[in-house]
């Protein structure tokens, strides 16, 4: 039997702490071992900075979208924000590349979800936003 659960929060920097801890726990029903629970955190961590810097430029007032899906052993997490978009997607995801150079991001994000979740499908239209989709 599957399970859901959808969150909306805002666009702040302290929210994301609360979007691991909710995710973590939610997944705690798969019963996993503390090192995947790490991982999915850690992803969790790095998408919804993104959404919050990259997707909002930091706007608070706008919101970042958290949904995940438990299917058997598997878990989905769905981060998502109606911000800026990504024009290049395949650029973006490429390690060590970041529009961002000058707050010392370092490019790595996308490279880190993909090593700690076993699936990273990224989607994004230029102006209405972006879904990152990650199973493990
Ligand atoms: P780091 O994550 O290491 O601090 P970074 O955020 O720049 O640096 P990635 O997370 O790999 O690196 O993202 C690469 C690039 O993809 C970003 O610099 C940004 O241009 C773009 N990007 C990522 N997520 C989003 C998003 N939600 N909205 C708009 N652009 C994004
Ligand atoms: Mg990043």
């Amino acid at each position: 039997m599957n399970n859901i659960m959808e969150v909306k929060f805002s666009a702040k920097s302290e929210n994301e702490s609360l979007a691991r801890v909710i995710v973590a726990s939610f997944a705690a029903k798969l019963d996993p071992t503390l090192d995947e629970l790490a991982d999915i955190k850690t992803a969790v961590s790095e998408a919804v900075t993104n959404s919050i810097i990259h997707g909002y430029d930091e706007d608070d007032s706008k919101f970042v979208y958290l949904r995940c899906e438990i299917n058997k052993s598997t878990i989905k997490v769905v981060v998502e924000d109606r911000g800026h978009g990504i024009e290049d997607i395949s650029m973006a995801m490429q390690p060590l590349y970041t529009s961002k150079p000058e707050l010392e991001r370092s490019g790595m994000g996308f490279t880190v979800m993909e090593s700690f979740m076993d699936d990273v499908t990224v989607s994004s239209i230029k102006d209405e936003g972006t879904k990152v989709v990650m199973t493990k």
